[in-house]
């Protein structure tokens, strides 16, 4: 029988509220937790922290890895200028990230990567991103949806061979999409495994002993309603790493 995973969850870091207003919060939107929790996982949630001795510590307590959604990456993170299009950043959690996500590597947790998760993931193992979608050719402009995000936007084709279809048992997916980025140049030993009707990669993987996943919609605010999403979270409940 598979025991209830342990899924970390990385923070975001919202701006406070009055009387804090100029304090941050670090937290994921619910429905994070929730789809951990249907699939079988059970969710923690993990703040931002500096030094490796305190990231190792924080990777001991879990069994996935899950990068939640968030403000863009800090080009200089993969070797580019700030364009005047590149939204919010926010370095501390970078950092933290980039280190937490190639630690947890190579300690063999799978990672499953959401939106900006998909992005770090690509940023960590060497990729680049498009800074802002604008600045691909060709690219459509309802990436970044204006209604509800439990209602889906735009169709998303699965690669047959790929871990991803797999997962899903399906080739086509009606996806939500809340970016204003994506993968430029993918990191080395990765493949892309879904694509929007545009062209642009929806979704990256690494198989190996501990797989990575990455997708550039949101699953967890579709799982409820959506089988094919809470699949993925399920996967990662049930995966067996030696
Ligand atoms: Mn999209």
């Amino acid at each position: 029988m598979t025991r209830n995973k342990i899924f970390g969850i990385s923070a975001n870091l919202f701006n406070g509220d009055e009387p804090f207003a100029y304090a941050k919060r670090a937290g994921v939107y619910n429905e994070y937790c929730q789809s951990v929790q249907l699939a079988g996982g059970i969710p923690i949630i993990l703040p931002p922290l500096s030094g490796q001795a305190a990231i190792e510590l924080q990777l001991n307590l879990i069994d996935v890895l899950l990068l939640s959604g968030g403000s863009d990456i800090s080009p200089s993170a993969y070797g580019e200028d700030p364009s005047p299009l590149l939204g919010k950043t926010n370095t501390e959690r970078d950092s933290y990230e980039l280190t937490l996500v190639k630690m947890a590597h190579a300690k063999k947790i799978p990672i499953f990567g959401i939106c900006r998760g998909l992005q770090l993931i690509n940023v960590a193992f060497g990729g680049t991103l498009y800074q802002d979608l604008s600045l691909r050719q060709g690219s459509w402009t309802g990436h970044k949806q204006q209604i509800r995000a439990d209602e889906p936007v735009h169709n998303i084709t699965i690669a047959e061979s790929s871990l991803l279809c797999s997962i899903i048992g399906q080739k086509n997916l009606e996806s939500n999409s809340f970016h204003h980025q994506g993968v430029k140049q993918l990191a080395p030993g990765f493949t892309a495994n879904a694509w929007a009707e545009d062209g642009l990669i929806e979704g990256i993987e690494m198989c190996g002993t501990a797989p990575i996943l990455g997708v550039q919609w949101h699953p967890e605010m579709l799982a409820l309603q959506m089988p094919s999403m809470l699949k993925i979270f399920a996967y990662f409940n049930h995966l067996e790493v030696h």
